[in-house]
């Protein structure tokens, strides 16, 4: 992979690392073609990754991608901003294993489906507003209904993400499943709904539904969008999947741990 791009977070520091790493990469036969690039490059935290994620959605089959991280260590990156010369060295003398890591597709439903979105970490429907009603249904089948502000429904990768903050379950490398999570659930003798994270099969499907979405917002990773008109959001693991380059093996562990 000698064809690479570059993106930052777009602070000071993320954007002279760019420079540097640009130069450092072109002196070693890599050309930076930020047109069609086969390994995309990140400088910045996970939050950057995601975000170059998304910008390359329609090349996702011909890129990989390698996170520098300028804090600590990441879930999406590999390299800190102190291992640039170990990185230099990597890219440029070793074959990257390539991870596959599938997205997770929502589809949103008024009747007849409305639009398709596509997301690394998770989708919410969250209600600042007022209540959110949802009825949930499991692989087609009723399971609950719930009132509060919102639901969470992560992937293996994003059960790091929002989900940890809403109680869910971290999910180890290789579990790749489906994780539904309340976001402040009503729970007293009136109302009750499940209260603790579900995780479901990875051929799963999550539907939401609700005759009123129209004062909640749909995130997607770090994008939203309006829910006028939406009736049900599907939650599905999807065929299509991010290509990520590693040149070293990081423990999953590590990675944990470097998070608190
Ligand atoms: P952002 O500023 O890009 O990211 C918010 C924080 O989430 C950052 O510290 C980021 O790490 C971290 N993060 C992102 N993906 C992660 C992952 N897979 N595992 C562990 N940490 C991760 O925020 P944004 O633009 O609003 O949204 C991007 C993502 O941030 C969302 O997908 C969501 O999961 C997460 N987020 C979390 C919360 C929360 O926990 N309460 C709130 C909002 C958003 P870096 O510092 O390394 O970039």
């Amino acid at each position: 992979m000698r064809r690479f791009t570059i993106e930052t977070r777009g602070d000071d520091y993320s954007r002279r690392l760019q420079e540097e790493i640009s130069d450092r990469l072109c002196g070693l036969d890599f050309v930076c073609d930020p047109d069609s690039p086969e390994l995309v490059i990140t400088i910045g935290g996970d939050g950057t990754f995601l975000r170059a994620i998304h910008r390359q959605f329609s090349r996702l089959n011909e890129v990989a991608f390698v996170g520098i991280h300028t804090g600590t260590l990441g879930f999406f990156t590999d390299y800190s901003k102190d291992d640039l010369e170990e990185f230099y060295r990597d890219v440029s003398t070793k074959e990257a294993q390539i991870q596959k890591v599938p997205l997770m597709k929502i589809t949103t439903y008024n009747g007849t489906k409305l639009n398709d979105y596509f997301a690394v970490n998770e989708m919410r429907v969250e209600n600042v507003k007022q209540t959110q009603l949802i009825d949930v249904r499991i692989d087609n089948e009723f399971f609950e209904t719930f009132r509060g502000t919102g639901m969470c429904v992560s992937s293996q990768a994003g059960s790091t993400a929002y989900n940890r903050s809403a109680g869910g379950a971290i999910l180890h490398e290789g579990l790749d499943f489906l994780q539904l999570t309340e976001i402040t659930g009503i729970h007293h003798q009136a109302y009750r709904s499940l209260g603790s994270p579900l995780i479901i099969k990875k051929d799963g499907v999550i539907r939401l539904e609700s005759h009123d979405f129209e004062k909640a917002i749909l995130c997607y990773d770090h994008l939203y969008t309006e829910m006028i008109g939406v009736k049900a959001i599907e939650c599905r693991a999807c065929t299509k999947s991010i290509r990520f380059a590693h040149y070293k093996k990081i423990p999953y562990l590590q990675r944990l741990k470097s998070l608190f």
